[in-house]
């Protein structure tokens, strides 16, 4: 209850502000003060933290050491090229023979947040031990608006393996219709993830995996994402956000423009609270995942697929996301 008091501050005063700047771990005074690995940090908390401390070029003196994440670069087309159509089909082809589908169906924890400039979702992942339910009762706890646990259908109104812009087999997109990315004036929508997290977070390695998909181009930034006209920055934190989910992903929709996310509002939180091999995952599988939520992706109903709502230990994008992703951003909008 008292991360809800500070949030209630948070937007009271400016001094609320920077006192709540100083307790996030990782932040450049964070050594005066008495963070510990049981200091909580409420991921609204952070992300206001950010929106009014961050600077013109997108960078954050809040962000976490990255390691050697900071000289990844934008792109790596030598090492992971995007598909080509032969390869996409391959792809499909074997994960029609592997992937069970409907053996699971997908469940989504949102929080929905009406803003007067558009809406806000956020899609939690249910860490083991958490059902569905009982995130989302901890979410409302917490003071979360618009708390909902999204079951589909069995069939969910598209057959099995019926290609359309909400689902390709098993693959699912963000929502249905479908929500997507603008092009604005690029031949493909250009994300370029502008990345604050912590070393143990491989959000360098995972942004070039995601880039194979073609179609839709994203780029690696660390701590930094200056303007780049028709491009926006999705900002990736870390932070111990405490038990209950393992990351979430945020999309914002500005009023009167359905269906399109917003360039800003987008973001990602990767949860330190959770020792990822420990509970059956891994971080690379639990940071593919949220970076496929942020590109248009929803949870696919394969439960060893790197986009099904648990973790696993999968970190290839599976046999039908990427086909999924390439269908949804085959026409310019
Ligand atoms: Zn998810």
């Amino acid at each position: 209850m008292q991360v809800n008091h500070r949030s209630r501050w948070l937007f009271a005063t400016a001094t609320a502000i920077a006192l709540t700047v100083a307790i996030l771990p990782g932040a450049a005074h964070a050594s005066t003060t008495h963070a510990s690995a049981a200091t909580f940090i409420d991921p609204d908390e952070q992300y206001a933290a950010f929106l009014a401390e961050k600077k013109a070029d997108g960078s954050w003196a809040g962000s976490a050491d990255p390691g050697a994440k900071a000289k990844a670069p934008a792109t790596d087309l030598a090492a992971y090229p995007k598909l080509t159509d032969q390869q996409l089909a391959a792809m499909r082809a074997s994960a029609t023979a592997a992937a069970p589908v409907g053996a699971a169906e997908p469940v989504t924890v949102q929080s929905v947040q009406v803003t007067p400039t558009g809406i806000s979702v956020t899609t939690y992942d249910p860490a083991p031990g958490f059902t569905p339910e009982r995130l989302a009762d901890k979410l409302r706890a917490q003071g979360k608006t618009s708390v909902r646990v999204v079951r589909p259908a069995p069939t969910d109104g598209i057959s099995a393996m019926a290609a359309s812009d909400c689902a390709y087999g098993s693959a699912r997109s963000w929502s249905c219709p479908v929500s997507f990315w603008r092009n604005q004036g690029w031949e493909d929508p250009y994300v370029r993830f502008n990345d604050h997290s912590g070393s143990s977070w491989p959000v360098s390695s995972v942004v070039p995996k995601w880039n194979t998909v073609k179609n839709i181009d994203s780029e690696y930034r660390w701590n930094s994402c200056p303007a780049v006209s028709g491009s926006r920055c999705v900002d990736v934190f870390s932070g111990n956000y405490g038990a209950g989910w393992t990351g979430l992903t945020t999309l914002f929709y500005a009023s009167g423009s359905p269906g399109a996310f917003s360039n800003t509002g987008a973001k990602v939180q990767l949860n330190d609270y959770y020792d990822s091999v420990a509970i059956g995952g891994t971080r690379n599988n639990t940071t593919t995942h949220e970076l496929g939520h942020a590109l248009g992706l929803g949870h696919n109903t394969y439960s060893n697929d790197v986009m099904y709502y648990a973790i696993n230990k999968r970190e290839d994008l599976g046999g039908e996301n990427p086909v999924l992703l390439a269908s949804i951003y085959s026409v310019t909008r």
